[in-house]
């Protein structure tokens, strides 16, 4: 920890090792990319093999993180040696001591180390992303009815009529926000309570293997011991009626001992076709709410908050142009700002009106749906390579299975925002590291090998033409 470092251990140039670590990071990443992120960062100190760097604001490290955790970590481990750290301090003044804290503790290391500490520990993890807040859910005519239950249950979990509580819209919403908002409030407001937070992929993968393990008892009573039970696109239930089963179960048990369960899917639970009509009419039980794409002011207000957490300053004609013109959903505003932002940093110019109008247009003409997920890159994956669906999380150390379930990770870790651990249970509940190492090699043949690298992005292509 930082406060454990003795002051005067030798000095060591810290600019000359960072300027050297740049070199390589150069070397992996495009230009833009790097203008936009590693530029930025400024070292301040190196002591014990540990890299402290000062960045320019918070949302600036989630981002580093969750994009580039790897490649930094491999990049120090190269450049200062094995036991290589990397600790980041936020140079805003805005920023709160308690995040201060949070930030200066943090090691390059992403899984789990973003959380505050639990004030209660449980033996199991929440998967709640504490950056999903209700300070920083903006609240509109579109979801304000979904807002306002949402804050109900957190104050009451389980006490309430909206039991479940079921939240439906479309795509970039805003629907993974509120329900880990509820999650993230109900563990600081009752830090006795069990919250869990899952994709039904995840419940799905996880359940598919308590089978195969044999252990479907303990898998079962496991979410039965829930306070909370958070279960996100409930739709891709439909067609796993085995799955279904289980959850009928589950969720009949919880419901009777007055505990909270809170869904989301993309569209009204009587819109579920296929879907088993014992759940359509339980997930009707309590609240149903949705979703609306927001109105023109709320979006202004969404870009304002998002630009002042950016750090971003934006006039509000540029707020107004941006709004007017990107109307799909909130993911895509966030892009677009993202976009005008790198876009402003790689010419170091000022954000003007005509850099944002060059930047909706570009938008315009990438705009895809994304329905990017594993489970597409996985089909795509044993498509393209020829090989069975089911043998890539096979225990198998057959060569090319490895490999296409190395790509597979990979590309999931590009292109979706899954974490490593997400993607590990993914492919037949491997742990993080095995990610870790999967995304590494990959990287590491890219780098090497032209005809794979090709490879790859001819994949990357096939899967985004087939999500469109
Ligand atoms: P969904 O689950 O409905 O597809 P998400 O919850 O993933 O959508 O939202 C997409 C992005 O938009 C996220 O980054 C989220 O933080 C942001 N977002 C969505 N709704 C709001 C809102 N009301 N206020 C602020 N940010 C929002
Ligand atoms: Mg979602």
């Amino acid at each position: 920890m930082i406060s454990e470092f003795s002051e005067n251990t030798t000095a060591i140039d810290y600019s000359a090792v960072w300027k050297k670590c740049l070199g390589k990071i150069k070397e992996n990443v495009t230009q833009m990319t790097y203008n936009t992120w590693f530029l930025p960062i400024k070292p301040v100190q190196l002591s014990n093999k540990i890299l402290k760097v000062e960045l320019p604001s918070r949302f600036f490290w989630e981002w580093i993180d969750e994009h580039y955790n790897l490649l930094i970590n491999k990049t120090i481990t190269e450049i200062i040696g094995p036991e290589a750290k990397l600790t980041y301090i936020i140079d805003e003044e805005t920023e709160d001591d308690e995040n201060l804290l949070g930030v200066a503790v943090k090691t390059s290391y992403r899984e789990h180390t973003i959380k505050e500490k639990p004030k209660v520990n449980h033996n199991f993890e929440s998967f709640l992303n504490t950056r999903y807040t209700f300070d920083n859910f903006i609240t509109g005519e579109s979801n304000q009815l979904a807002r306002a239950a949402a804050g109900a249950i957190s104050d009451n979990p389980g006490g309430t009529s909206f039991n479940p509580f079921f939240v439906y819209g479309g795509v970039g919403l805003g629907k993974t926000h509120l329900i880990q908002a509820i999650g993230n409030e109900i563990v600081n407001r009752f830090p006795e309570k069990r919250v869990i937070y899952l994709s039904t992929d995840i419940f799905t993968v996880e359940f598919v293997e308590s089978i195969q393990a044999n252990k479907v008892n303990e898998f079962s009573s496991f979410y039965r011991s829930m306070d909370v039970l958070i279960i996100d696109d409930i739709q891709f239930l439909i067609g796993k009626e085995k799955t279904q089963d289980l959850f009928f179960h589950i969720f009949n048990m919880l419901h009777q001992s007055k505990k909270q369960i809170i869904l989301t899917s993309d569209k009204p639970p009587k819109n579920l076709k296929g879907l088993d009509e014992r759940l359509i009419s339980r997930f009707q039980w309590g609240l149903s709410a949705d979703i609306q794409p927001p109105e023109l002011e709320t979006r202004i207000a969404i870009l304002r908050k998002k630009s002042e957490t950016f750090g971003m300053t934006v006039s509000s004609e540029i707020l107004d142009y941006i709004a007017s013109n990107i109307t799909s959903n909130i993911r895509e505003l966030e892009g677009c700002l993202i976009k005008l932002l790198a876009n402003a940093s790689l010419n170091s110019k000022e954000i003007t009106f005509d850099l944002a109008k060059k930047t909706v247009k570009e938008i315009g003409t990438n705009r895809k749906i994304n329905n990017i997920n594993i489970e597409s890159i996985t089909k795509t994956v044993c498509t393209h390579l020829n090989i069975a669906e089911n043998k890539i999380r096979d225990k198998t150390r057959k060569k090319e299975i490895v490999r296409a379930r190395q790509l597979a990770m990979f590309l999931s870790k590009e292109m979706t925002n899954a974490s490593l651990k997400t993607i590990g249970l993914h492919f037949g509940g491997r742990d993080h590291s095995t990610v870790v190492h999967a995304c590494a090699s990959v990287e590491e043949a890219k780098t090497k090998d032209r005809i794979f690298s090709e490879l790859i992005e001819d994949l990357k292509n096939q899967i985004e033409l087939n999500s469109t």
